[in-house]
């Protein structure tokens, strides 16, 4: 599994929590969306210790698939993914983040439980946007909002089903696409320059695999032409900063380890909520994300 890493992916829940807990009170940092944020880690921690112990290999569905794994492979069990529904929309009223279409949804999904494996999986892979329409127009909520929920509730059966991937002998990845996670095929959702040799790290927004990537090349759309390439910051020497793209209009954050100090680890979560500032940044100058960031732990 060429240029694959797990040292990222191994950071443990509660250590999550610890590093998500150390952003409050930073300027920027909206304490809410921090408390949403661990809400969401605990439950997505629950169902991936709940997949765990359902034998054999309760997260995929047959054999050890090829990867990237691709619907068909991952089981959604709704019962797990009704669950964390609930407490996905506990956690938004809890911290002032509820809407409307978050009501509907719920709703929705209470009256007809077994739609949301089927939401996950168009929500995860793909994404299949026939289905999150129809079941947007079914359901009158944005497709947006289809998008993030069903990517929630999608992204720790996606990342049980990795772990198990990735620890099964042979398996052999066949890089086709360098800007797509190698497990599921998602997009990645935070670029790291490694503090050991500035190798470049995306790390999946869905599964949180890692991988390396080209320095020079968009992680939206994979292009190489460096005409296409930018790079938006607040201050020359932040450790931080957005890498945009002309072609795809995508962006993407990064952050280079080896400008912070010893000992400070990436933890996606944490890089997600500690820099919204940094997205505001990006939507102003007119580049998007078309992927919502799902995975908390
Ligand atoms: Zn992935
Ligand atoms: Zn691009």
């Amino acid at each position: 599994m060429t240029g694959m890493a797990r040292d990222q992916g191994s950071v443990e829940s509660t250590d999550v929590a610890v590093h998500l807990r150390a952003v409050i009170g930073r300027p920027q940092v909206s304490e809410a969306y921090v408390h949403f944020r661990l809400d969401m880690v605990a439950a997505q921690q629950a169902v991936r210790r709940a997949l765990a112990t359902r034998p054999p290999d309760g997260c995929v569905t047959g054999e050890t698939p090829r990867l990237p794994m691709n619907a068909s492979d991952v089981a959604f069990p709704a019962d797990l993914l009704g669950g964390l529904l609930q407490a996905l929309r506990a956690a938004a009223i809890a911290h002032g983040r509820e809407t409307e279409d978050l009501r509907r949804l719920t709703a929705a999904a209470a009256a007809d439980p077994d739609v949301l494996p089927r939401l996950a999986a168009a929500a995860a892979f793909g994404p299949d946007v026939e289905t999150l329409e129809s079941l947007a127009r079914r359901w009158r909520v944005y497709v947006d909002a289809l998008l993030f929920v069903g990517r929630t509730l999608a992204s720790p059966c996606v990342a049980e089903a990795a772990r198990v991937c990735v620890s099964a002998a042979g398996v052999r990845f066949h890089p086709t696409e360098p800007h797509r996670c190698p497990c599921c095929g998602s997009a990645p959702s935070v670029a790291r320059l490694r503090r050991a040799d500035g190798l470049r790290h995306l790390t999946c927004g869905l599964c949180g695999t890692e991988w390396q990537a080209m320095r020079l090349a968009c992680a939206c759309c994979g292009t190489p032409d460096r005409q296409a390439l930018g790079v938006l910051r607040l201050e020359d020497a932040d450790a931080r900063w957005i890498e945009t793209c002309e072609r795809c209009k995508g962006y993407i954050k990064t952050v280079d380890e080896r400008k912070l100090p010893d000992g400070e680890t990436v933890v996606p979560v944490v890089e997600e909520a500690a820099t919204l500032h940094l997205d505001l940044l990006a939507e102003r100058e007119g580049y998007i994300r078309r992927i919502p960031y799902a995975l908390s732990g």
